[in-house]
């Protein structure tokens, strides 16, 4: 199938990947809102919302809260909102929960940085 996120998963596209076990992988946004935008998503192929199963849907909520421990620590934003989008709001039709940090003083670093900041103990 020749979905963008799957390559991702299948390692043949890299990416910033800050977290992953055996249900979920969690990567920087190439293209982020602000700095540590990440995006969730499973390591099986669902579109949206409507078809996922009810396991990965649970698995992706619970290493949601994982990453915003992980971005308060390592960013310390003033705020985080969490979005996902279906139908045509969806890019990517290939689930995924964005994590998304807010800043009162927007600050703009390259997602390379950002992610040695994350990574870094
Ligand atoms: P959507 O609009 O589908 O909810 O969001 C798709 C997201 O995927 C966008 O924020 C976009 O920047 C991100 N994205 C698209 N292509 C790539 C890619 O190749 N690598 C990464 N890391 N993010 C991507
Ligand atoms: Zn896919």
């Amino acid at each position: 199938m020749d979905c963008l996120f799957c390559k991702i998963n299948n390692n043949e596209i890299p990416s910033y990947t800050i977290y992953e076990d055996e249900f979920v992988r969690c990567f920087l946004d190439i293209n982020p809102i602000s700095d540590g935008h990440t995006l969730i998503i499973p390591k099986k192929h669902f579109t949206d919302i409507n078809d996922i199963d009810l396991k990965y849907l649970c698995k992706i909520q619970e290493v949601s809260k994982r990453i915003v421990k992980l971005l308060n620590d390592k960013l310390k934003p003033d705020g985080i909102k969490l979005v996902q989008n279906n139908g045509v709001l969806q890019e990517v039709k290939h689930y995924h929960l964005h994590v998304i940090p807010h800043y009162n003083k927007n600050k703009k670093n390259k997602v390379e940085d950002i992610y040695k900041i994350i990574v870094k103990n």
